[in-house]
């Protein structure tokens, strides 16, 4: 039986007991609804991190005394731990630790540009990324002179806001050495066509790179056996700490790609005249990594994959859901995001509010919700707007915080 969610799991994570604002003898409940820009920490993640801390803290595959062991045998636990997490055709090997999904994904395309690209390559990806999975691939395609191709949106909102398969159908042709986009996107929650897409990247042998970074609780499937080339993530948003980062390639991949930072750890051999790369992870891993936090990490997967990611994404999706259909009835509020009924996250503008001053009357009453660009200003342009609210749900989240949410979006709109 599926574990139950939102409220009922609410007092396993500490920041909504520290959080509750107490105003003329009233108690506003903390409504955390930006889980999308960073997940809140469960209790378990919070305890394996401090008792790490407090007992077993060491650097890891460094030292050969107790908590260096110990730590270095937890760094690679989690490494088992991600791989299973990913899917079964993924291997510890084949996980690299960085600072973050930002991180793995300029890993990604600097070793790609390096080792993959030449002024007769094409790069696609959606005109729609995040801009952590945007400028890098302008970056290499400026430092390999080649062409850095986009893949437009059809429809400028709801239902009809899509990512055009035709167009891609035409973008990605033989001299495509590399897709790369993102399973949802951050800012609509839109599930983007991954299937399709990779079919037709495979067709001409190009690169897949899936930036899983809002997909990881909500999505279960095996991306690298639907033929994925590398996947990124960052654990802060499944609950784990912040600092770490996820980066899982092919085997393939992995040797190829060149390090992409240079130091301790990563080397087979250093003379005064070269050095040379160890192989696996380690090549991506240089300098002392983030340790508490690949506890932390561990602490995260087995604390979400107990829950389940399917009853975390049909909990969350269920109140996304709820909220579009509710907040569509008020008046200037104007959604963007799709509703297939499989969205976590719903962006949406109030035309007489701004979106930044809608967030700071939000606060007033405890509520968090993102306002701005979100990262992705190519989208923001192309969906006429300069900034827009968004509203994400996740495992905490619950009915009351929908409720209070809507009230407090009424009463601003009551004002103007
Ligand atoms: N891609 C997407 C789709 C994201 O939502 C984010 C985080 N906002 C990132 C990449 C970058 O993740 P991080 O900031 O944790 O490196």
């Amino acid at each position: 039986k599926a574990t139950k969610l939102g409220s009922h799991i609410r007092n396993e994570f500490p920041i909504f007991q520290n959080n509750k604002k107490i105003e003329d003898g009233q108690t506003k409940p903390f409504s955390y609804l930006d889980s999308a820009v960073s997940a809140q920490k469960h209790e378990s993640v919070i305890k394996a991190m401090t008792h790490h801390l407090e007992y077993d803290y060491g650097s890891v595959h460094r030292g050969a005394y107790g908590v260096s062991i110990r730590s270095s045998q937890m760094y690679e636990n989690t490494r088992i731990k991600v791989a299973n997490f990913i899917g079964k055709s993924v291997k510890p090997e084949q996980i690299v630790y960085t600072r973050g999904a930002t991180e793995s994904l300029n890993i990604l395309a600097s070793g790609i540009g390096e080792e993959f690209l030449n002024e007769n390559s094409r790069i696609v990806i959606p005109a729609a990324e995040h801009h952590a999975n945007l400028i890098p691939w302008q970056q290499v395609a400026l430092r390999k002179n080649c062409e850095l191709a986009y893949i437009s949106f059809e429809g400028k909102s709801g239902d009809k806001l899509k990512l055009n398969l035709s167009e891609a159908k035409k973008l990605i042709t033989k001299n495509t050495k590399v897709v790369s986009l993102a399973h949802v996107g951050n800012v609509l929650g839109q599930i983007n066509p991954i299937h399709e897409i990779i079919e037709i990247a495979k067709k001409v042998d190009a690169l897949v790179i899936l930036d899983c970074a809002q997909s990881m609780t909500c999505i279960d499937e095996d991306l690298f056996a639907l033929g994925a080339d590398a996947i990124a993530f960052s654990p802060h948003k499944i609950y784990g700490p912040s600092g770490i980062g996820v980066l899982a390639m092919s085997k393939e991949l992995m040797e190829r790609l060149p390090p992409f930072t240079f130091g301790g750890a990563m080397i087979s051999d250093v003379t005064l005249e070269g050095s040379q790369w160890t192989s696996g992870p380690a090549k991506f891993e240089a300098g002392t990594p983030p340790i508490t936090e690949t506890v932390g990490l561990g602490a995260a997967i087995d604390w979400v994959a107990k829950v389940g990611k399917q009853n975390i994404h049909d909990h969350a999706a269920a109140l996304a859901s709820e909220f579009l259909n509710k907040i569509q009835e008020i008046q200037d509020i104007e959604v963007f995001s799709p509703s297939t009924g499989q969205e976590t996250i719903i962006s949406f503008r109030h035309k007489k509010i701004h979106a930044h001053d809608l967030a700071t009357i939000l606060d007033a009453d405890n509520i968090a919700m993102r306002a701005g660009h979100h990262c992705a200003w190519p989208l923001i342009r192309f969906l006429g707007v300069d900034a827009l609210v968004r509203c994400s749900f996740a495992a905490y989240s619950d009915k009351d915080d929908i409720e209070i949410a809507l009230a407090a979006i009424k009463k601003a709109s009551n004002i103007t």
